[in-house]
């Protein structure tokens, strides 16, 4: 009998720990934010799409939300007509539209200026030194960013999976203050750790563990969507800046039905990670 308690036990002990384990979850609802700065990291603009009506919520309640775009999306389109060059304009300003929807100013839209589609290639020591840069200079308590994976490295479309890896080696790196020192003693920054992160992905939602209602902003997010001509709807093939009253109210409705529902709510899913940036994969 006590052979037999001992190997319940045994068995029982590891279930318990496992069931012990904290979930990761933000002190405060990110629902209740606020005083906060939030810094959005993505390939393209358009990749922030999927937080949109988080980065509302924030910035309506007295957040300062920054996006920070990694190429000027210069490459992606089908229209056989327009240049790179026509392109990155048309993306830098169809997302200072957006980010308008938003309420988020244009002055806190800073696009890095790499070429869409090779950013994998660029030299990553460079690409990782300028993120840090803008780390330190604007100290988010949060960062957004595309998802690098759980203990796996996760699969993402080609820019989407470099953004993700710098974006989490460029949050390591400012924390030391001997990495790029340059910037802490020739421009008068300094280092800096991130604390807390919410961490996002286009398709697939298993690692998900915050769940955003949105519900307040899904009207903004729509609208914030629907500028994004050049990249859904008519545009993609055939772009022209203005759209006809049908064509926009067929992209809303489009966008609509890509809202997230969770027992009746509007919602944004995150893997919320807080601690050193050494373990966000983890
Ligand atoms: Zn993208």
């Amino acid at each position: 009998m006590k052979r037999m308690r001992c190997a319940y036990l045994g068995v029982l002990l590891p279930m318990l720990a496992v069931a012990q384990l904290p979930v990761p979850k933000p002190e405060i609802p990110v629902e209740k934010w606020t005083g906060k700065t939030v810094m959005f990291i993505g390939a393209h603009a358009d990749d922030d799409m999927y937080s949109h009506g988080t980065m509302a919520m924030l910035q309506a309640h007295g957040n300062q939300v920054y996006v920070v775009t990694l190429t000027t999306g210069n490459v992606g389109t089908q229209d056989p007509n327009l240049s790179r060059t026509q392109l990155a304009q048309i993306r830098r300003q169809e997302e200072l539209a957006a980010l308008a929807e938003l309420g988020i100013p244009g002055d806190h839209y800073i696009n890095l200026g790499y070429d869409d589609g090779l950013l994998e290639f660029e030299d990553r020591k460079a690409v990782v030194e300028n993120l840090v840069r803008w780390i330190r200079k604007l100290r988010p308590d949060v960062l957004m960013a595309w998802d690098p994976g759980k203990n796996y490295q996760r699969w993402h479309k080609s820019d989407h999976r470099a953004a993700a890896y710098l974006s989490a080696d460029a949050a390591r790196a400012a924390m030391w203050r001997l990495l790029f020192e340059g910037q802490i003693t020739q421009e008068g920054l300094k280092e800096f750790m991130i604390p807390e992160y919410l961490l996002y992905n286009d398709s697939d939602h298993e690692d998900e563990n915050l769940w955003v209602d949105i519900s307040d902003f899904v009207e903004k997010k729509v609208n914030a969507d629907a500028k994004y001509v050049s990249q859904f709807g008519p545009g993609w093939k055939n772009y022209k800046p203005i759209l006809s009253e049908s064509e926009l109210k067929q992209m809303k409705d489009d966008r609509r039905a890509h809202v997230r529902m969770k027992d009746g709510k509007p919602f944004e899913g995150f893997r919320y990670y807080k601690g050193l940036p050494d373990s966000l994969g983890k």
